[in-house]
């Protein structure tokens, strides 16, 4: 694969035709394909280190927090209470980094495809992977399709990290993969996932809004802005087996200072509430599912 030209890294891809981020690349740490994947690791000009996936921009040192605080916080703050949190994907760490944040948690389990992004991460993304020998986290290696399959009632959150439904994801971007995450759940569970952008995938969203309002009392798409993932959006899925869930207000709110303490830089309470208000064309090809 020619990912980098002229001391440039681009983004081509089937799923954004006719466009490409780009980002000036000093030096290739690793290139190694996996068994999933081709797994590439870059020091880049203003970016920091950049994880990319069969060409597709996992993260960047600089503008990760975004997507990291708000696939995590938008779910574990909707929860009043959330104890035991289910990451499936997510290699690079940064999720279970937020989840671990909260004081409620006593167990993650982490459920990743391919060991090579735990262990590329860990070498060149220390601040992402940092809390990976935390004590409470259990980690496994594996399918997150097979290993919902086999767990029953035990979650009260879940976050599908996930990259995108081409290649090893893409059975998590369907309704049979939502149906078991519903019976992995807790009562009162809650889960987020990621679900792809407003500008480029609407019509995607709206099938999964469609058939997650089927099977849950609530569902939601919220989203973040963050520089480096296409067209500089990126959405959630956030689904709620609790009918009182209103994922638009917190069921926990934080103060500046509590957030300070968090160390987040893009989430507060005010940010959770933000994330649901949808630009109009969203709103109306959304509307009435
Ligand atoms: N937020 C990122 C994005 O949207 O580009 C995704 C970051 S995270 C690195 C995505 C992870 O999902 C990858 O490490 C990949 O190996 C993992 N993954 C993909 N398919 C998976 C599956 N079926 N089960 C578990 N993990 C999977």
């Amino acid at each position: 694969m020619d990912l980098i030209r002229n001391g440039w890294f681009s983004e081509i891809n089937n799923l954004w035709p006719g466009q490409a981020m780009s980002i000036e690349v000093e030096e290739v740490l690793h290139h190694e394909r996996s068994d999933y994947q081709d797994v590439l690791v870059f020091k880049s000009k203003t970016y920091g280190n950049v994880l990319v996936l069969d060409g597709v921009i996992q993260l960047t040192e600089r503008d990760e927090f975004s997507y990291q605080e708000m696939i995590t916080h938008l779910p574990m703050f909707s929860h009043p209470n959330p104890q035991k949190v289910l990451i499936i994907g997510g290699g690079d760490g940064g999720v279970v980094r937020e989840v671990l944040k909260h004081a409620t948690v006593e167990q993650v389990v982490q459920c990743e495809i391919d060991k090579m992004v735990i262990d590329v991460s860990k070498k060149y993304l220390p601040s992402t992977a940092s809390c990976y020998s935390n004590p409470k986290l259990y980690q496994h290696v594996g399918d997150g399709f097979a290993f919902m399959r086999e767990h029953k009632n035990e979650f009260d959150v879940i976050i599908t990290d996930s990259s995108d439904p081409d290649g090893p994801a893409e059975s998590l971007f369907e309704q049979p993969y939502y149906e078991l995450m519903k019976a992995a759940l807790r009562p009162n569970g809650i889960i987020s996932t990621q679900g792809e952008c407003m500008w480029l995938h609407l019509l995607l969203i709206k099938k999964m809004l469609q058939f997650n309002r089927g099977l849950f009392p609530t569902a939601e798409y919220g989203f973040t802005t963050i520089p480096t993932y296409p067209s500089g959006q990126i959405g959630f899925m956030l689904c709620s087996c609790n009918p009182e869930t209103k994922f638009s207000e917190p069921a926990r709110t934080i103060t500046d200072a509590e957030a300070d303490a968090m160390d987040l830089k893009y989430y507060s309470s005010a940010v959770h509430r933000a994330a649901f208000v949808l630009p109009r064309f969203v709103q109306k090809e959304l509307s009435g599912l």
